[in-house]
């Protein structure tokens, strides 16, 4: 049986083709890279698959090296191909993998596909005509590293001004912190804004208002019919997102915006996994 496995920063995570999943915790060994190592080769191994599709958070090549793994560094420079050499494995960026799951079991009548998940980071995905789009060496669709602010925000690239140091987990604490001088985890701001504090509104929409300045940016770029947001910050704010649809179409050029439609991912924890599994399930992806 195949198997999609999402290696994070926390948490290692499962997708069987027979639908279950499991969870491992890797928390605490993530800085020892021999024991971390280990641990992913003994998840990856675990049940005998027939083959497995790894998603990995980070810069990944298409023949399986992770060049850079801002959240993860015992994966820098590491070729996960040969670290699993006995099992037939395909390794390709996370969020290329989500966004090919939700191609694969929720919009397959799609022919341009954009994912955008935010959390910790900010990344993306794209899917033309059922296929991923990975790019010449599989770093297509680094969208949280498209500058959106000149000499803006520092970002977790070192850059500055990338449309993840406003749009992601952080970017939202540091919105909030701008507009507050207090220190809050994204969680806690987005349940103050669900029971109506102000500060916390504003910081929301703030980081909404950078949602769109980069949503409108990818659509005049790949004009997508579906945009599909996921994450677990974009989870976390589902009940606060139900103008982005309309408000994405204002801003954008009639055109592309007629065939678009914005869709809030479903598939919440496991979407990575989900879509490694999805890659290994079609031979000729
Ligand atoms: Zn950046």
């Amino acid at each position: 049986m195949k198997k999609g496995v999402d290696i994070g920063g926390s948490f290692i995570k499962v997708y069987w083709e027979d639908g279950r999943t499991e969870k491992h915790y890797i928390r605490h060994i993530v800085e020892h890279k021999e024991l971390f190592l280990n641990k992913v080769r003994e998840i990856v191994l675990d049940g005998d698959p027939s083959q497995v599709g790894v998603a990995v958070a980070g810069f990944t090549s298409l023949d399986g090296v992770v060049y850079k793994s801002p959240n993860i560094r015992a994966l820098d420079s590491v070729n996960l191909s040969e670290l699993l050499t006995d099992v037939r494995a395909k390794i390709v960026n996370d969020v290329s993998a989500g966004a090919y799951g939700e191609w694969f079991y929720s919009h397959r009548e799609s022919r341009v596909l954009l994912f955008i998940a935010v959390g910790t980071g900010l990344g993306a995905g794209l899917v033309i005509g059922g296929k991923p789009f990975l790019g010449a060496c599989g770093s297509s669709l680094e969208a949280g590293h498209h500058t959106i602010v000149k000499g803006g925000e520092l970002c977790s690239c070192g850059r500055c001004g990338c449309w993840e140091a406003y749009c992601s987990s952080y970017g939202l604490e540091r919105l909030y912190h701008r507009l507050s001088e207090q220190r809050l985890s994204d969680f806690e701001i987005v349940k103050r804004a669900y029971e109506g504090d102000g500060v916390a509104l504003r910081s929301v929409e703030e980081f909404k208002s950078y949602l769109l300045l980069g949503l409108m940016n990818m659509v005049h770029l790949f004009n997508p019919d579906r945009v599909v947001l996921g994450g677990g910050l974009i989870d976390a704010l589902k009940g606060m997102l139900g103008d982005i649809e309309a408000r994405l179409k204002a801003v954008c050029e009639k055109l592309p915006a007629e065939c678009l439609g914005v869709h809030l991912s479903d598939c919440a924890e496991y979407c990575m996994a989900r879509g490694a599994l999805a890659m290994v399930l079609e031979d000729d992806i």
